[in-house]
């Protein structure tokens, strides 16, 4: 069993499964026997939420293989992009289209 850390060290569990699937097929298989244990399910990023959201001890899937652009519309000033695009692609992609993040305070 696999231990995995949140990136500040402060939450970690021990999922019964990881994953990282590569495509929709493996990916809809995969919930489809998942549902079929009736296990739970939580999307990983890079973990860096500095609370437990992230964290399980049943299932985890990373989405870190889907990370395709699929289309930018200056217009409107949107991006459709697949789950697991990482923010540093997007902060070096959007630029160029006169595009950038929305900064949030906190
Ligand atoms: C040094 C530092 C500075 C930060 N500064 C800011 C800041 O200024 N503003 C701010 O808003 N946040 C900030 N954060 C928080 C951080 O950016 C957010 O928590 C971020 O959303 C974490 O992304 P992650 O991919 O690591 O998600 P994770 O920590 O892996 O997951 C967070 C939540 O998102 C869900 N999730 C992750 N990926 C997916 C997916 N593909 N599909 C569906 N659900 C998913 C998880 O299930 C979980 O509930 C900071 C964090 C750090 C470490």
């Amino acid at each position: 069993m696999v231990e995995y850390w949140n990136c500040a060290k402060t939450f970690r569990c021990r999922p019964r499964l990881y994953v990282e699937p590569t495509s929709i097929d493996s990916l809809r298989t995969l919930l489809n026997e998942i549902n079929k244990r009736k296990s739970k399910v939580r999307v990983i990023g890079c973990a860096h939420s500095p609370s437990g959201l992230s964290m399980s001890n049943e299932v985890l899937i990373s989405m870190k293989h889907f990370n395709r652009i699929i289309e930018i519309d200056e217009k409107n000033l949107e991006i459709h992009c697949e789950s697991g695009v990482l923010l540093s692609r997007l902060n070096e992609i959007l630029p160029q289209h006169n595009l950038s993040l929305k900064l949030i305070r906190i």
